[in-house]
Formats: C-alpha cells, structure tokens, sequence
C-alpha cells in the first residue's frame, strides 16, 4: 500500500514546544509506525512545489492523511480540488484532528465542519460504539487521552455514514471523533485526536486506529462504475 502523510508543517518551525514533542514534523512521526507497520510511506508538506502533492503523487497514492491548522487558507484551490477527484475516483482519506477546517474534508463535506473547542488540557475518553468495526481492532471499550485540546458538538458535518467513536471531556463537552463517509470511490475516515501541543501521536492506541484505519479506507475494488447512455441488457418489448 502506498501511502502519503501529509501535514502542514509551521507549528512545528514556529513553536520550539511543538518541535520539541515532534522534532522532525507530526507527518515524521506518523510515517514512522506507518513504516514498521509494513506500508510504503511517503510525506508532502504546504511549503514544498505543489504542496508536495502533484498529479503524479496523488496517482499513486492510495491513502492520504491530512494535517492542517494554521495555514488551511494557503492551500492552493487546485490542489484541493485535485484531492477531491482523486478521492472521488477511489484514494483514501483520513483527515486528522484540525483537518477538519482543511479545504479538502470542506469541499467533500459540503458543509462548514465548525465545531468548539478549547485547549485547557481537558482528559478525553474516546468511546468505541461500533465494535463490530474494523478501525476499532485490538481496542478496548475506549481510548483515554490525559491530556487533549477539547472538540465539542455542534460538530457540522453531514450525518456519518459510519460513527465508530464519540469523545467524552473532562469539561463536559463530547464530540463524533471517529466518523467515516463514502465519497464516489472513495472512503473517508476523520479522526479528532492530535492537538500539536500533545505527544497523542505517540499513544499507542492512536497508533492502532491510524493503523486499522488506512486498511479500511484503501479501495481493494480496481473496478469503475459505467455511466452514461446504456444500452438495455435485456430485450425490451414493444408495448
Ligand atoms: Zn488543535
């Protein structure tokens, strides 16, 4: 499986606590257990020609995962638009956490993707409600985060296809945290945690959902629908 993480990249130049907890980047530190998972990994960032993600890149990638925060604005609208397609056309998406403002999840959702939030390190515990799920594998009946920024609902988004998991903060707040859509071909997993402020991309955990998830969301059928004018399969009487 070809796989490409792509992540914003400032926080990380910007904020000497943010490097400190991901030295090389949170797309380094994804791709790392992507790596020794057995997949083949490759990264892109905002600031490389074509934010990394030409129509080569994107061809050959069958899953994408997204991080963005801070510079949503600076993704170029043809860029966005060309994940899109590909999306519609079979790659798998994962956004993650602040992605959820991306122009990329925007666009597929038709919706704002607004939500609360609140960086106060609230405790999260993420509830598993369908176990029956392959993104939950190896799980337990919840994932628990000591320390996390705070999403809450109203989350805009349309009503998931698939709702696997649903926060619970120490606040009060809960929120859709692991939320699943089919777009065309093409499957889209969102997943809430990963404030650059937390080292949550080293929670184990986190790890297997990531894992089990770029399994799901890779389309396995090479096969494409036929649209248009069609001539009838079977003989059609004259009435
Ligand atoms: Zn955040």
């Amino acid at each position: 499986m070809n796989i490409t993480v792509w992540n914003e990249y400032r926080h990380e130049k910007e904020n000497p606590a943010v490097a400190g907890i991901y030295p090389d980047g949170i797309h380094h530190a994804i791709a790392g257990f992507l790596q020794e998972a057995g997949h083949t990994v490759t990264t892109a960032t905002l600031d490389e020609e074509e934010h990394g993600l030409s129509q080569e890149v994107l061809e050959r990638t069958d899953v994408l995962l997204w991080w963005g925060h801070k510079a949503h604005d600076e993704v170029k609208e043809e860029t966005a638009e060309a994940v899109k397609q590909r999306v519609l056309d079979g790659m798998g998406l994962i956004v993650l956490h602040s992605g959820h403002f991306s122009k990329v999840f925007q666009k597929l959702m038709g919706t704002t993707c607004d939500l609360k939030w609140r960086e106060a390190d609230d405790r999260e515990r993420m509830w598993v409600v369908d176990p029956s799920h392959p993104i939950t594998e190896g799980l337990g009946p919840y994932i628990e985060i000591e320390k996390e920024e705070m999403y809450g609902e109203h989350f805009d988004i349309p009503a998931p296809d698939e709702l696997i998991f649903i926060s619970w903060f120490e606040g009060g707040e809960v929120f859709r945290s692991g939320a699943a859509f089919k777009r065309g071909r093409g499957r889209i997993f969102y997943f809430r945690p990963g404030h650059e402020t937390y080292p949550t991309y080293y929670h184990k955990d986190v790890q297997k959902v990531i894992k089990n998830a770029v399994k799901w969301v890779k389309n396995t059928d090479t096969s494409r629908p036929v649209y248009g004018n069609a001539a009838p399969i079977e003989h059609i009487s004259k009435k």
